[in-house]
Order: C-alpha cells, then structure tokens, then sequence
C-alpha cells in the first residue's frame, strides 16, 4: 500500500477562484499522521492575502447576492454531484491529512455532501412576511437579506463537512465566503475549492486560504468593517476568544464548540442496542467529534454486563494508516492531541480508574492510541470535566433516574448527549431535563444535513443544517409601507 496523495490535489491559496501563491512565497507542511511523514507543502496565507481576498469578495459580492436563488442552488446542486464523483479521492486526502479510516472519510464524504445538497434547495426557499399594522395604518413587510462576506474557521477534524456546512449555507444565503481551514488539514477543502470552480462559482465569492499562522490572518479580518459574519466550528477557548475580538466590531457570530456529550444507560434498556450506540457514539471519527460520548453514565443493574461488552468490542479493534483495510482505527490527528489524550486518562487511572483494555501510547511511528475503556471512573477525574477527544470511554455507574440526569448536566458545555431506554415516559422526562442542544434517544449518531446541528451552554450558539442554517448568513429588514 503507497500512503501518497492522489494527483491533482491543490497546494496553493484560492483567491476567489483563482490558485495562487502566497504573498510571501512561503509555505508550510501537512504531515500523515500515521507515520510523520511530509504529505506536500502548500502557501501560506499572509494577512495580506486575506485582504485581497476580502476585497474580492466585496466586489463579487452584491452581484451574488443578486443572482437568482435558483441559480445559486444549482451551482450548489452541481457541487454536491461533483463530490459525490470524487468521493473516493475525497477520502483518500481526508484518510492522509486526517488519519481517521477510508470507511470514515467515505461517510464523511457522504455526510459532507449532504450540506451542498440540502442548502441547493434552501436558496429558493428564503422567504419574509407581510402583515397589517394593528393600528390599521399600514403595512409590515419582512425580508431577509444576505449578510455580506463572510469568514469561515473550521477545525482538522472533519475538514470537508465542517467546511460545506457553512460554505453551502452561506452561498445559498447569497454571501461571497472566504475560509480558513484547520492548518493541520487545508487539502480536503483546498480540493474543493476545484469543485466550486468546475460547478461554475464566479470568481471572488470564495477563497480557501490555508496559513500556519491562524492570529494573524484571522485578526486582520476580523478587524475589517468589510467582512460582515464569523462562523466558528473548533474549541470553546479559540471560540471566546474570537467572540471577544469580534465585539469590537458587534460582528454577527456562530459559534460550534466544544461538546462532553453524556451517554446514559438506563436499567430497562436493550443493551445489545447500547453496546453498538456506544460504539458508535464514541468510536466514529476514532474519538475525534465534538458529539462523540465522552462519559458513560450506566445504571448499576446493567453495569456489569455493558461495561464487558463494550470492552470485548473496544479490544477488539484494530488500529493501523487509515488506507489499510484491515483498520478499524487510525491515530489521532497530532502529538499534541494524543499527549493531551493520555494526560487524561492517566489522571483517571492516578484517581482509580480500572482499565479494562488499552490505556497507554503504543511503540512505534505514527500518533496511535489504543481503543480504551475505563471503569470505576471516580468523580473529579478531568476526563469527566473536559472534552477527551480521542478513542476512551470512561464508565461510571448511577442508581437512580435523577442522579443520572444530574451527572449527564454537570457540565459547562452543552452540544450532545445520548441515552438508552425502553420506557417511553421516561424517554420524554429525561430528553426535555438534559441541556443540550441535541440528543439521541436509543441512538448513536444524530448527525444530518436535514437537523438542527448545535449546542448550548459553552457548546456554543448558531445552528447549522436544516431550515436554521440558512437563517445564520441572513440579516432580517424590516420595511413600513
Ligand atoms: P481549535 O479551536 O484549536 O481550532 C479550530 C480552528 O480555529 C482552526 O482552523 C484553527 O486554525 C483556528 N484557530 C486556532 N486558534 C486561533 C486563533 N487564536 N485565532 C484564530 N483562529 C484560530 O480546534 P481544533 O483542535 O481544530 O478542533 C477541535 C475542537 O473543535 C474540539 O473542541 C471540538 O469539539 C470542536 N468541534 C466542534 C464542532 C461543533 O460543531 N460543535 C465540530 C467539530 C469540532
């Protein structure tokens, strides 16, 4: 098996629909983190060339938003269609930049489409209201207006859905978009910037700009009172501290942040059906989503029984470079991700946590860590308080339906949570007592281009997919007649 990047995948800056190289001719080096080698090299984005693209999607940008929506979708629609042809090569540079396995990056793909797909249809589907005054002495017409230029900020994760969710939504709404993608992962979104020339964008309304020196692009943008909106997918803390630099200007912001989903095991429920959820929760992606469990809550009656099928299961997983197929898990992003990975489950284990299989770095090349479980997880060990971000389930157990609840609630963050039940009356109780912004009942995966994706708490604001994703990149007006 070669681990090379296919051909034809860009390494320069978009600048609105051009490729060019960075104003400062430099570049930096995106690595497999399978086994560190150097995958390419592309430009890194300047301040400079964050300026340029801004000003060119200033000039494109009134001519979009006067475009007809239908136009807009069926560029969209031609968009979806070309990554859908490209799939394969698609995973193939997310499997490389990533790590995660061929089989995640193909459903990424799939996922990440959806986003382009769905969004091709919102653009005709943007509409106000009319009203009488109460008064009787007029009327109250409501429109909604595309906000301006736009920056995206997306995170290595999952560097083409994090990026067709905004960039689909924000061309529908009629605003011209230039992205930042993570640093440890521009090439998906730098190849699809070929998917939106090849489906016909016109030049200026996108520019992809990759930079190992995310502050100072960023800031430079941020400070113009030419870019009208932030959309921000990555952790709480970049999240305030963009949130703070935008208030000087009172930018429109969305923020996706962190997640420390809950995932509860009730006594009454199908535990066959909770072992694949759990794996699922936890494992799509290795470990590395915003929504994947980070704490199993289990009732004591069942905890015995799951804990041990999880654990079977979790041993049982094969890691290895995404691209073999024999692998079930590939390393996670970074050094520095897997360091902070075991930092926490060494503090677990210094608290008393059992290890029931995996639990410490592996030899060898390639930023692996093992599929772990934990158990007898003791209260105020930091992996109950901080997002994990990697591929270890730490089991605790509960007595009563309110503990649970109040466990799976004892936190700042507030995107996912998940639980496991066959009583419908309780299913409806403990869906409206926890607080986040979605959750997943007798399910593992909740994510869909056709839902609300979002949270509460310091999980973030702002929604994504659905009807509400639209409604992020427009400004509401309201006109007396
Ligand atoms: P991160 O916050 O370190 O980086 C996210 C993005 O912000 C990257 O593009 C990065 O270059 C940029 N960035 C970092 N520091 C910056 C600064 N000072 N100024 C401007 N930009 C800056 O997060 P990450 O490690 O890439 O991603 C993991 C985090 O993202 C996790 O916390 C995860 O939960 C979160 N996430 C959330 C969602 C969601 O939808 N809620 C989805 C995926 C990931």
């Amino acid at each position: 098996m070669t681990y090379t990047l296919p051909a034809g995948v860009p390494t320069q800056l978009w600048l609105g629909g051009k490729l060019v190289d960075s104003s400062s001719g430099t570049t930096f080096s995106v690595i497999d983190p399978a086994n560190g080698k150097v995958l390419t090299e592309v430009g890194d984005a300047t301040p400079e060339d964050g300026r340029q693209a801004l000003g060119l999607a200033v000039a494109a940008g009134l001519e979009w938003a006067a475009t007809p929506p239908r136009a807009r979708g069926e560029i969209l629609r031609r968009a979806f269609e070309l990554v859908q042809a490209r799939a394969d090569n698609f995973a193939r540079v997310i499997t490389l930049e990533v790590g995660k396995t061929f089989t995640d990056a193909r459903s990424e793909v799939h996922y990440g489409a959806e986003f382009l797909r769905w969004f091709s249809e919102e653009a005709v589907r943007i509409s106000g209201r009319l009203a009488a005054a109460p008064s009787g002495n007029g009327r109250i017409l409501v429109t909604k207006e595309p906000v301006g230029p736009v920056l995206a900020i997306t995170p290595w994760n999952f560097p083409l859905a994090m990026a067709t969710r905004k960039i689909g939504a924000a061309l529908a709404a009629g605003c011209p978009t230039i992205v930042k993608p993570a640093e440890e992962t521009p090439l998906t979104t730098l190849l699809l910037g070929q998917v939106f020339v090849d489906a016909g964008l016109p030049p200026g309304v996108l520019s992809i700009l990759p930079t190992s020196d995310a502050p100072a692009l960023v800031e430079t943008l941020i400070d113009s009172p030419q870019l009208r909106k932030l959309t921000f997918t990555g952790s709480t803390g970049v999240g305030k501290l963009l949130i703070r630099q935008s208030a000087n200007r009172l930018l429109r912001t969305s923020m996706e942040l962190g997640g420390n989903a809950p995932f509860l095991v009730f006594d009454d429920a199908d535990i066959d059906a909770a072992v694949e959820g759990a794996l699922a929760a936890k494992m799509r992606n290795g470990g590395e989503a915003c929504t994947a469990a980070n704490r199993f809550h289990v009732a004591r009656e069942v905890a015995e029984e799951f804990t041990d099928r999880l654990t079977s299961r979790m041993a049982a997983l094969q890691t290895g470079h995404g691209l073999d197929k024999q692998t079930d898990l590939g390393p996670l992003v970074t050094e520095k991700q897997r360091t902070q990975v075991d930092a926490l489950v060494r503090d677990a284990i210094e608290r008393g946590a059992r290890v029931r299989t995996g639990g410490s770095i592996p030899e060898g090349p390639g930023t692996f860590y093992p599929a772990t479980v934990l158990d007898q997880v003791a209260a105020g060990s930091r992996l109950l308080q901080e997002e994990i971000f990697g591929p270890v389930a730490a089991v605790c157990v509960f007595d009563t339906e309110e503990d649970a609840i109040a466990a799976a609630n004892d936190t700042p963050y507030g995107l996912a949570a998940y639980f496991y039940t066959r009583d419908i009356d309780r299913a409806t109780r403990v869906a409206s007592a926890l607080k986040t912004g979605m959750i997943g009942v007798n399910r593992g995966v909740i994510s869909d281009a056709a839902a609300p994706f979002g949270g509460v708490k310091e999980s973030g604001f702002g929604r994504e997919g659905s009807v509400e994703g639209i409604e992020e990149y427009l400004d509401t007006k309201y006109i007396a007649l």
